[in-house]
């Protein structure tokens, strides 16, 4: 009975996992996707992106 009150306090990870591997997926393209894409808005964004996130770079 007090099963069901407890699991809907937190959500379970089964349901967190795809949207984190979602942003993962689109921060890896965002980054290297668009990196090598040649355009010089796509490299200045993820240029922008790189130095946002701390990332070594120049
Ligand atoms: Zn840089």
């Amino acid at each position: 009975m007090a099963r069901s009150s407890a699991s809907a306090l937190s959500t379970p990870l089964s349901a967190r996992l795809p949207a984190a591997l979602l942003a993962l997926a689109a921060g890896a393209f965002l980054l290297w996707g668009a990196g090598f894409a040649g355009a010089d808005a796509l490299h200045d964004t993820a240029h922008d992106a790189r130095h946002a996130m701390g990332l070594p770079c120049h």
